[in-house]
């Protein structure tokens, strides 16, 4: 230990040997060769790691940098013991050429083990040639796959282009030229937008601008001129090939004909126009027809009462004052005329119900269901009792309707359970259930029921099913015009032989 501190305490001291020109016997030509020999390796072992610095500096990708930074210092090291080899012929200080060849031994054994370090890696390094030779191979595959790329452009029924990010035009498949009737050539610089139809030509370059500007896709309709004058509607589209960055590389378009695609939908489009029309004109006409209709069937109605009555009372007059004149046999074919003049009066008075039905406001208002029940039973007494009929009616709800006519299609739905009911105990209920909007009333008999065929049937004007009840087929075709005129539905469920029940559906409150 004492012997290091000595060392380094007397680090410089020249005092314990002589110059090295004074140690031996040197020649003037052997001292001077040893120390120009040994400057100038230090002068060129000095200059190396500047090189190698100055090397690693400007080549940022140079693998194993830091290799060269312990390579630097090992070679200005090496230089430093020559340096101070020539100074030692003056100045003997060999504890400094001591120390300085220790270091130069250390940075020599570092630059040893990382270079045996990294030496697996040097190895996998490609040699210019390898490398060289892995571009040419590079290059011969995107060669093959831009000629596959051509020859599927080239193989499509449509034009299809690619264009740099600033949106310049570099290709154009073989469809494009036939369309454009162009060289390749031709084609380099060409203005595409000069086949563009003059009123779409605005509208497309602009779209087009934006998509350049925002990297977007860029579609349209419009219409191109090809080699023979003719403009054709196409679809034309365009999309960018973006990198990681979402930095537009270049952008593939196409441009798909679609003439007939428009000619079609044009003539479409005119058709549509003209059965609109037509239907429009044919629903003016029914309007028309049906306002005529009811009308006349409100005028004929009402008119036709008046003789109607007059024909009756005179025929019973006939009858009450010749009784001792006609025989029996008269006496019935008036009994029957005055029959079928009522049936007729029945017959006008439904007809007269419907034709209000159609043409009358409806005035809604809310009332109790309740209520009006109470009144259509009393209507129609006179048939219960002759039937022996037993109506239930359940708690009914308040409901937002025209009340009479709501009054008339219970009446309507309660007096056909009783009349087409030939139970020895005929049973009618009424009942209502809640619902989205509104409820649903439902009358329901133990009557004869319905055949399944004529489920849909019956809802017809003057439909009827039997002619052992009287009656003018237009009960429930006013009730479905009632119901429709609410809005609502009216459908039946039926079993011939169990019973009918009529459901229809009666708005809850004002909307
Ligand atoms: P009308 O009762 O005047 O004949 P509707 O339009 O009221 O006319 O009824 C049409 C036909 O539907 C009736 O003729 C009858 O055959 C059948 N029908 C109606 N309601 C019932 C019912 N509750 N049960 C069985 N059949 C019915």
């Amino acid at each position: 230990m004492k012997e290091i501190g000595d060392f380094f305490s007397d680090f410089f001291d020249t005092n314990s040997f002589p110059p090295r020109w004074y140690c031996g016997r040197w020649s003037e030509f052997h001292g001077w060769l040893y120390i120009i020999s040994d400057i100038a390796i230090w002068a060129a072992y000095f200059t190396i790691p500047f090189l190698l610095i100055h090397f690693i500096r400007r080549k940022k990708d140079v693998p194993f940098p830091k290799v060269f930074w312990l390579f630097s210092s090992f070679i200005f090291a090496c230089g430093a013991t020559h340096l101070i080899d020539a100074i030692i012929f003056w100045v003997p200080i060999y504890r400094v050429s001591a120390f300085v060849r220790l270091l130069t031994a250390l940075v020599s054994w570092g630059t040893i083990i990382a270079l045996y370090k990294i030496l697996p890696h040097a190895f996998s390094l490609k040699t210019p040639a390898e490398l060289e030779k892995q571009v040419k191979d590079r290059t011969a595959q995107l060669n093959k796959s831009f000629e596959k790329m051509r020859f599927l452009a080239d193989a499509m029924p449509q034009m299809v282009w690619t264009a740099r990010p600033d949106g310049y035009r570099d290709y154009y498949n073989q469809w494009a030229l036939k369309f454009t009737g162009r060289t390749p050539e031709e084609m380099q610089g060409w203005n595409w937008a000069d086949i563009l139809h003059p009123d779409d030509r605005e509208h497309s370059l602009k779209r087009w601008q934006e998509s350049i500007n925002n990297g977007t896709p860029y579609e349209i309709e419009n219409r191109q001129r090809g080699a023979n004058g003719q403009y054709y509607w196409q679809l034309s589209r365009a999309v960018p090939q973006l990198d990681e960055n979402g930095n537009v590389l270049m952008w593939v378009g196409t441009a798909t004909e679609i003439e007939q695609h428009k000619r079609a939908a044009e003539i479409l489009e005119k058709t549509v126009a003209e059965r609109t029309e037509q239907l429009r004109l044919v629903n003016a006409e029914l309007r028309q027809s049906n306002s005529d209709l009811e009308q006349f069937a409100a005028i004929a109605s009402h008119d036709l009462q008046a003789p109607l009555r007059t024909i009756n009372s005179y025929l019973d007059m006939i009858r009450d004052r010749n009784k001792d004149v006609l025989d029996e046999r008269s006496q019935t074919y008036i009994t029957k005329a005055i029959n079928a003049g009522n049936r007729m009066r029945n017959l006008i008075r439904s007809l007269l119900d419907y034709s209000r039905i159609n043409t009358a406001r409806i005035v809604l208002k809310e009332f109790n269901l309740n209520d009006t029940i109470d009144e259509v039973l009393a209507n129609i007494e006179d048939i219960r009792k002759q039937k022996d009929a037993q109506i239930q009616v359940e708690s009914l709800p308040v409901v937002y309707a025209d009340e009479l006519q709501i009054s008339q299609l219970l009446q309507n739905l309660i007096a056909n359970g009783i009349n087409y009911n030939t139970s020895s105990a005929p049973v009618i209920r009424v009942s209502a259930k809640e619902e989205h909007n509104g409820f649903v009333i439902s009358v329901t008999d133990n009557g004869i029921g319905i055949e399944e065929e004529h489920l849909q049937k019956i809802f017809e004007v003057f439909t009827r099913l039997s002619s052992e009840v009287k009656g003018s087929g237009l009960g429930l075709t006013i009730s479905k015009r009632i119901v429709e005129k609410h809005n609502g539905r009216i459908w039946v469920e039926s079993k011939v032989g169990e019973g009918t029940t009529f459901y229809f559906t009666i708005p809850k409150k004002k909307v």
